[in-house]
C-alpha cells in the first residue's frame, strides 16, 4: 500500500523533502500557511519596478551539490547560470581599487599559491592563517580562532562570512564559518562558482517542484496553516488546520518544515534558536552596463555584493539590523550612491524597491548554533527540516535541501522498521 507523508511548510527545505519522498512513491501532501510556495526564497511581481523580483538575491556556488541534485531532480539545474569560471570582481569604494578574485577550476584551492590570482597585497601565510577555522569546536568564536583585521580579511574573508553567516564575522561560530571555508574556498575553484537562478527564484527553485509533485498526484494546499495537532503512544495522530483536520493513519509520517517559531509553538518544549537577523535587498529598474558582472563584491561601503539582472541591479546588504528602520527613500539613495561608484553608472534615482526581510537567518553565533535541534523529535512519525536545524551549515538553500533530504530519509527509513 502507497505511504503518506504531510510536509508541513513549502520552503525550499519542505520542498526538497516532498519531491524526494515523491519521488519515493510516497502519497505527499503539502500544507503551507500562505499563498505562496517558496519561503524566504521567492519571486513575486513588483509595482514599483515593474519588474518580477525576489525576496532576495540568493547566490548558490558550484559545490552546494544537494541544492544542484535538488535543482536538477525538478529539471531545473540549467536554470542556475553563472560565468564558466570560480572569478570574483571585486571594488573597494574607500580607494577605488578593483581587483578579480580568481580561484580557477580545480578541486584543490591552488589559487593561493599564484600572486596574480591571489586578493592583492596578500602573501600565501596569510591564507595559511585561515586553517584554524577548518578544525574549529562547535563552541569557538571567529575570533578566537582566526585574526580578524588585515588586508585579507577585509578584502575577502569578512565578506565572504559575512554574506555566508550574517553577522559581523568575529561574533560568529567557528565551526559554521570553518564548514563554510571547507566547502569553498578549501575546495578549490570547482566548489565557487557563482550561480543565480536568473529567471527568478520562484521560476527555477519552486514552481517547477509544485508542478513535479503535482504531476506525480501529490496535493499542494495554500492558506493552510497547521495550528496543533494530536498525538497517542509517542506518535502523532492528527493535523489540526483550524477549519479542518486530518487523521493520520498508523504508518503516516510528517515532516515540519517550518520556521523555528512556528515549529516551537507546535512543539512545545522544542529547542530551537531564537535570535534572527536582517538581510536588506534593494532593487533598481536599470539596464545594466554590457559588461557589467553578474556578481560585484564590494567593500568599503554600505553595498556588499551587486547583482546584475536584465534590467535590473539589485544589491544585497546582509547583517541588516541596523538598517531596518531607516527611512526607505533615504536608504535607497545612500544604497544607489554606492550602486553608482561600484558599477560605474550614473543618473537619479530609478525606481526601486527595498525588501528587508527582519528574519532571515537564524543568528550564526555558537549559542544560537548549540539551540539547532537534529531531524528525529520524540514523536516517532514527526521529524524536523528547516536552514535552521542542525546541518552544519548556516542558513542557505544549501542546508535547507540537506535538511529536507535528511528529513525524507527519516521517513523512509521508518517504513523500513
Ligand atoms: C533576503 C535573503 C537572502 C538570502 N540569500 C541567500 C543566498 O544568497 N544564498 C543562500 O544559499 N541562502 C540565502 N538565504 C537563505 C535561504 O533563503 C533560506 O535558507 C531558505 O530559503 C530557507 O528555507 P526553509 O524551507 O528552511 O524555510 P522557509 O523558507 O522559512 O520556509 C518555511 C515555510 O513554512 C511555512 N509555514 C510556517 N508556519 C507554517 C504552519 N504552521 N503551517 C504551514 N506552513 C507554515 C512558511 O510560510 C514558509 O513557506 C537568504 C534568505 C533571505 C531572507
Amino acid at each position: 500500500m502507497q505511504k503518506t507523508v504531510h510536509i508541513i511548510g513549502a520552503g525550499i527545505s519542505g520542498l526538497s523533502a516532498a519531491v524526494r519522498l515523491a519521488n519515493a512513491n510516497y502519497k505527499v501532501h503539502v500544507h503551507e500557511a500562505t499563498q505562496q510556495a517558496g519561503g524566504r526564497c521567492r519571486s513575486y511581481f513588483d509595482a514599483a519596478t515593474n519588474l518580477t523580483i525576489d525576496n532576495g538575491n540568493h547566490l548558490l556556488l558550484s559545490g552546494n551539490r544537494h541544492a544542484l541534485a535538488y535543482a536538477r531532480s525538478i529539471g531545473t539545474e540549467a536554470g542556475l547560470v553563472g560565468p564558466k569560471l570560480a572569478q570574483f570582481p571585486f571594488v573597494d569604494l574607500s580607494t577605488g581599487q578593483r581587483w578579480l578574485l580568481d580561484l580557477g577550476d580545480t578541486k584543490l584551492p591552488l589559487w593561493v599559491l599564484d600572486e596574480s590570482r591571489r586578493v592583492p597585497d596578500t602573501g600565501l601565510i596569510d591564507y595559511l592563517g585561515l586553517m584554524p577555522l577548518i578544525w574549529s569546536g562547535k563552541d569557538r568564536l571567529v575570533k578566537d580562532a582566526i585574526r580578524c583585521d588585515g588586508t585579507l580579511y577585509r578584502r575577502l574573508v569578512q565578506p565572504l562570512l559575512l554574506a555566508a553567516l550574517n553577522l559581523d564575522p568575529p561574533e560568529g561560530s567557528a565551526g559554521l564559518a570553518g564548514a563554510v571555508v571547507r566547502e569553498t574556498l578549501l575546495a578549490g575553484g570547482q566548489a565557487c562558482r557563482p550561480l543565480i537562478a536568473r529567471d527568478g527564484l520562484s521560476a527555477v527553485l519552486v514552481e517547477p517542484a509544485i508542478k513535479l509533485l503535482q504531476d506525480k498526484g501529490a496535493s499542494v494546499r495554500f492558506s493552510h496553516e497547521l495550528r496543533e495537532f494530536a498525538t497517542s503512544k509517542g506518535r502523532v495522530t492528527e493535523l489540526n488546520f483550524g477549519d479542518d483536520s486530518i487523521a493520520i493513519a498508523p504508518g503516516d509520517a510528517v515532516v515540519v518544515a517550518v520556521p523555528p517559531r512556528s515549529a516551537a509553538s507546535l512543539l512545545p518544549g522544542l529547542k530551537t534558536p531564537t535570535k534572527f537577523r536582517a538581510i536588506v535587498n534593494a532593487h533598481f529598474r536599470f539596464d545594466p552596463p554590457r559588461d557589467a558582472p553578474p556578481i560585484l563584491g564590494v567593500v568599503g561601503g554600505l553595498v556588499e555584493w551587486l547583482f546584475a539582472f536584465p534590467q535590473r541591479l539589485s544589491v544585497t546588504i546582509s547583517n541588516g539590523d541596523r538598517l531596518v528602520d531607516m527611512p526607505r527613500e533615504e536608504l535607497a539613495n545612500a544604497i544607489w550612491r554606492d550602486v553608482c561608484k561600484a558599477g560605474s553608472v550614473a543618473g537619479e534615482l530609478p525606481p526601486w524597491q527595498i525588501v528587508r526581510e527582519r528574519r532571515a537567518t537564524f543568528e550564526a553565533t555558537p549559542e544560537q548554533n548549540a539551540l539547532r535541534p537534529g531531524a528525529a523529535t520524540g514523536l516517532k512519525n514527526l521529524f524536523l527540516a528547516g536552514d535552521w536545524t542542525d546541518t552544519g551549515l548556516p542558513a542557505t538553500i544549501e542546508g535547507s535541501v540537506r535538511s529536507g533530504d535528511r528529513a525524507a530519509d527519516h521517513v523512509l527509513a521508518m517504513s523500513q522498521v
